[in-house]
């Protein structure tokens, strides 16, 4: 693996971390947004990434600095890319904004470069003939809080280059993340495949009226030893994505459990902006949720 030159697309959520990193690493990294006035949003995060990675990695202010200088932002995209060895798009997981930004990419994107969407839902295979260079495409899916949580699973699709995705391994690690290969497509890589039907079937046993939500996290939590149970992990997801979930599910099979489900998210939690860690509270309340108290499990 040669890169040098990494272009994000998409300074969102994701698209910043993974820029901030990729920086942090050593890379020369180019961040894309559709105008100026979103660029300048994004490098307001700088600072607060910038504080994260002091307070949780001991970043070192020089270190801080040269990942500054290693930080470039422009809203051209021909301008963005025209170095690139590799593009990691990051734009709103929606297909028909995805496929229209593939079309204008493949236009101005140099042969070399290499094209990776960290699309959450949406297969490669969706994508690759937009892109004017299938074999050199393929999924990079990195997790929120990509500094902590340093997962990257890689994901081909049926005409990726082997040698393509052998470097995107490669380049995985060298940004310091746990690179994570799949041997095929599966929607939701491995780590929502068992996530999603764990986290539903305990919404359904809350539901069924089976347990309550301490109950059924104590469970989890003191079998298995994982540090939450399924509710904790729903309010650091946030509740949102589990109802829209949810909801997509309920809509495709009908379900009777699966609308009761919807309904009762929707009544207790996104009516009443209980969305989870994120504003304070969900199904604990936050800073200090009752599962952390060290007498929950007794
Ligand atoms: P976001 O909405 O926070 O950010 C999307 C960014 O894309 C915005 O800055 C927006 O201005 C920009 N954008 C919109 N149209 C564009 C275009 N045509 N060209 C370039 N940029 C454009 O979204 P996000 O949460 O960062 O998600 C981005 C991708 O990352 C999605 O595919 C999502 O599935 C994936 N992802 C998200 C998470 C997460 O926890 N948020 C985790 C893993 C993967």
């Amino acid at each position: 693996m040669n890169y040098k030159n990494i272009t994000i697309a998409g300074s969102g959520v994701l698209g910043y971390q993974i820029a901030f990193q990729t920086a942090f690493h050593g890379f020369h990294v180019t961040v894309y947004d559709i105008n100026d006035t979103v660029l300048e949003k994004a490098k307001a995060k700088f600072e607060t990434l910038s504080k994260a990675y002091k307070r949780d990695l001991k970043a070192s202010e020089q270190k801080i600095e040269k990942t500054r200088k290693n930080l470039r932002y422009s809203s051209n995209l021909a301008e963005a890319v025209k170095d690139a060895d590799l593009l990691i798009e990051a734009v709103p997981e929606n297909p028909t904004i995805k496929i229209e930004f593939y079309k204008k990419l493949a236009k101005v994107a140099p042969a070399k470069t290499v094209f990776a969407t960290n699309s959450s839902t949406l297969l490669p295979s969706q994508f690759s003939e937009f892109t004017g260079r299938p074999t050199k495409f393929l999924a990079l899916h990195f997790a929120n809080t990509i500094w902590i949580h340093n997962t990257a699973e890689i994901m081909g699709h049926p005409t990726t280059d082997p040698e393509v995705f052998k470097d995107v391994v490669a380049f995985a690690k060298a940004i310091g993340m746990l690179a994570l290969p799949l041997h095929k497509e599966q929607p939701g890589y491995i780590l929502n495949s068992l996530l999603v039907p764990m986290l539903s079937a305990a919404t359904d046993l809350l539901v069924s009226e089976v347990a309550e939500v301490e109950t059924i996290d104590k469970t989890w939590m003191k079998a298995t030893g994982a540090p939450l149970g399924p509710f904790g992990i729903l309010d650091v997801v946030g509740i949102t994505t589990a109802y829209n979930i949810d909801k997509m599910t309920a809509e495709k099979t009908k379900d009777e459990l699966k609308i009761k489900t919807v309904n009762y998210l929707k009544e207790n939690f996104i009516d009443k902006n209980k969305l989870g860690v994120s504003t304070g509270e969900g199904f604990y309340k936050y800073p200090n949720p009752a599962y952390e108290d060290p007498d929950f499990l007794k």
